[in-house]
């Protein structure tokens, strides 16, 4: 019997789900991408039979890392290099090396999530099992409770990658389109202390509250400065979701806990009502949420955009003339005309 041993080392700090070990007649080709940090190794490890596939197929990883280093940063994980591993099962985000079973099709397993087809433009366990690797390998919950500072991101991250390749609206649509997938059945934060998470809202959801903080921003390089900012900010670190939230908050110059709140520890939707006193007088107020919950919210009445700062007990806003409200679709909010 011939017997080989293998030696595998990581040099960075590991998270313990992060590892794992595959057996099979794997292949190898690899290419050097030339990085925000220098060059990076990327390596991929393909059943035999997949070798030719895999080698157009993956092209898929070096477009990942040119969009994700550019909207977080450096890959975190330079000095361990990057690779795909062939597996049976559909992938997982193991850190610097994520497990791939696709089939090597577009989306997920051949599906767009979004069914605006957007989601068929990239192979969905390469985008978003990458992705994890600044939102779950780098930066950790120190709880599982806070499990959506690793999959509201990285959800987030599939619109990111389109934004980058195909344009903003591109990673709209997709966004909006997740929404036929959530569910608001419970909080997307867990318990703590008691190894429970929260509901499967932090993909989607998650995604969405993400897409409507950058639509109040209303500032897309700033944004973008944030999403690097916490990946510097806890490079290799676990953390809270207090922490992320208060950079977040800091970074705006504005307190977003009544945003976080709703979307993270309370399941509704909140619903934007309104109505006209008079032919002038514009009448709203935000109802299905928390009684803290405020937030701004851009709306367009007879053609003419503007922002409203809404809140649970009723405000006044004067108007050229009355008329349909209509929301920013990029508001994942209910609107409702009451009288
Ligand atoms: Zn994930």
């Amino acid at each position: 019997m011939e017997k080989n041993t293998y030696h595998w080392s990581v040099v960075n700090p590991i998270n313990d789900y992060g590892v794992n070990i595959n057996i099979g007649d794997y292949v190898h080709f690899g290419e050097k991408y030339e990085g925000e940090k220098g060059t990076l190794d990327m390596d991929y490890f393909v059943l035999r039979e997949n070798l030719e596939k895999a080698k157009v197929h993956f092209q898929d990883a070096g477009r990942m890392m040119k969009a994700f280093e550019h909207w977080f940063g450096p890959y975190p994980f330079y000095e361990d290099g990057f690779k795909l591993v062939d597996a049976p099962y559909l992938g997982m985000e193991h850190q610097s090396s994520v497990t791939y079973g696709n089939g090597y099709l577009m989306g997920y397993r051949g599906r767009d999530l979004s069914g605006t087809g957007w989601g068929l433009k990239f192979d969905f366990i390469i985008i978003h099992e990458a992705g994890h690797e600044w939102f779950a390998n780098n930066i950790t919950y120190k709880d599982v409770a806070d499990m959506w500072i690793h999959e509201s991101f990285t959800n987030y991250s599939e619109s990111l990658f389109l934004d980058y390749h195909y344009g903003k609206e591109a990673g709209q649509e997709y966004v909006r389109g997740t929404r036929m997938n959530i569910a608001n059945d419970r909080p997307i934060i867990g318990t703590y202390g008691v190894n429970q998470r929260g509901s499967g809202d932090m993909y989607y959801k998650g995604g969405n509250l993400l897409n409507i903080l950058r639509e109040i921003l209303k500032d897309d390089e700033k944004w973008r400065l944030i999403l690097r900012g916490l990946n510097q900010e806890f490079y290799h670190q676990t953390v809270t979701t207090q922490q992320v939230e208060s950079y977040i908050s800091q970074a705006f110059g504005m307190d977003l806990k009544p945003i976080f709140d709703q979307y993270l520890r309370d399941h509704r939707i909140p619903i934007l009502e309104y109505y006209y006193s008079d032919d002038q007088t514009l009448n709203f107020r935000w109802t299905s949420c928390l009684p803290h919950f405020v937030m701004p919210v851009d709306v367009e009445i007879k053609g003419e955009k503007q922002r409203i700062q809404a809140r649970t007990a009723w405000s006044e806003l004067k108007v050229k003339t009355k008329g349909e409200l209509a929301l920013d679709p990029d508001y994942y909010v209910g609107l409702l005309k009451i009288r």
